[in-house]
């Protein structure tokens, strides 16, 4: 039999009215009004979309992936401005060192990601973030942002030190058809998140959500980019363009974390949610990954319209199906080309790479820590 005399938690003395409320307005951003009587937030509280949990108690943590990558960010830490462009201007400035179709494919690969990285940290900051209600997951939403913002100021440095005209490089994802499309393609499914009316918590909300996370993480950064990571190290291990190449394997090594953890966020949100991940949004997920790999083999006939020594757009078109093979294993999906080889089984090596000795044998940097800050 209750016991009324028991001090009940306030909150359910409330109409329910205000319950619902104060559910969606204070808990969901972490920006509402504060909950002065409510419990302390335990584990079995959290979850990743739709939570009732106090989203800004990081702890207790309940997704340790998500606390691993966090930390595993911050381990990578590195600057474009620490690699040498030396080799690069002198390479860029000659007059037979590299070929026109060479040119041609690094000045559209660079002009891919210039605004590719900037459209990534948009999406994390202004759709992702506000809607994955978990406070660990924020976490390495911010770690993530700082590296995207060090990917673009990777790009200006590479304008800067190779003198590249820099109107012609960001403005390639407006004017370059074939840049443009894929741009477009994966703005088309963040589009509506960023309307502040957009509110997740109907299947079709949560499905709009999870097709965001499956064009910007599977997709841009899961599949488009590695293609964009295989050309310009195809060029670097023919001694081409070494420094872009070096700062392509730091960005590949963030890349390949912010890969994970998408996959890793969409898989557990299946888990919570099974109601969501029907056989017909099953079907849909693999024709995006189908038409993404379309889109990029468009890309890559447009870049490498004759190709050059180790690489050419059919090499690049067959790595694009192997990998989009790869992240429909990765979320559980059936694959959606033929089994296809790898044509380039180095980029695995190229993704172990450690700071202190890398391929191209550069220095170990130390950055300052708490004992070596200088007040004066
Ligand atoms: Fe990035
Ligand atoms: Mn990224």
């Amino acid at each position: 039999m209750l016991d009324w005399s028991e001090p009940a938690a306030p909150s359910r003395q409330m109409p329910p009215t205000v319950v619902a409320q104060t559910i969606v307005v204070a808990d969901q951003t972490g920006l509402g009004t504060i909950d002065r009587s409510g419990g302390r937030v335990s584990v079995d509280d959290k979850r990743m979309i739709n939570c009732r949990a106090d989203v800004n108690q990081l702890l207790p943590l309940k997704y340790k992936w998500a606390w691993e990558k966090y930390l595993a960010g911050c381990n990578n830490h590195w600057m474009p401005t620490e690699v040498s462009m030396q080799a690069d201007i002198a390479l860029w400035k000659s007059r037979d060192g590299l070929t026109e179709d060479e040119r041609r494919a690094i000045k559209r690969n660079l002009g891919f990601f210039a605004a590719s990285e900037s459209l990534v940290a948009n999406n994390i900051v202004l759709a992702i973030y506000r809607h994955l209600t978990n406070p660990e997951c924020r976490q390495y939403l911010l770690r993530q942002s700082f590296e995207e913002a060090v990917h673009t100021h990777t790009f200006q440095y590479i304008v800067e030190s190779l003198g590249l005209d820099e109107g012609e490089l960001f403005n390639m994802y407006r004017e370059v058809p074939s840049i443009t499309d894929k741009a477009a393609w994966a703005l088309k499914h963040t589009q509506h998140l960023d309307d502040p009316d957009f509110r997740t918590g109907t299947p079709e909300a949560d499905q709009a959500f999870l097709r965001d996370l499956v064009a910007f993480y599977v997709i841009f950064e899961g599949m488009w980019f590695y293609t964009g990571f295989a050309q310009i190290l195809s060029l670097g291990r023919r001694n081409k363009m070494v420094g872009i190449a070096e700062q392509y394997q730091y960005i590949l090594r963030d890349e390949s974390i912010h890969l994970n953890f998408g996959i890793d966020v969409i898989n557990q949100i299946k888990i919570e949610n099974p109601h969501l991940w029907t056989k017909a949004f099953q079907d849909e997920v693999r024709a995006m990954v189908r038409e993404a790999a379309e889109l990029e083999a468009a890309y890559g006939r447009d870049t490498m319209p004759r190709g050059f020594l180790g690489l050419n757009a059919a090499l690049c078109e067959s790595y694009m199906h192997f990998i989009a093979n790869r992240r429909c294993a990765q979320l559980g999906l059936a694959r959606v080309f033929d089994e296809a080889e790898n044509p380039f089984p180095w980029m695995s090596e190229a993704m172990d790479l450690k700071k202190e000795k890398n391929f191209f044998e550069t220095r170990v940097i130390e950055y300052q820590n708490g004992g070596a800050l200088s007040w004066e």
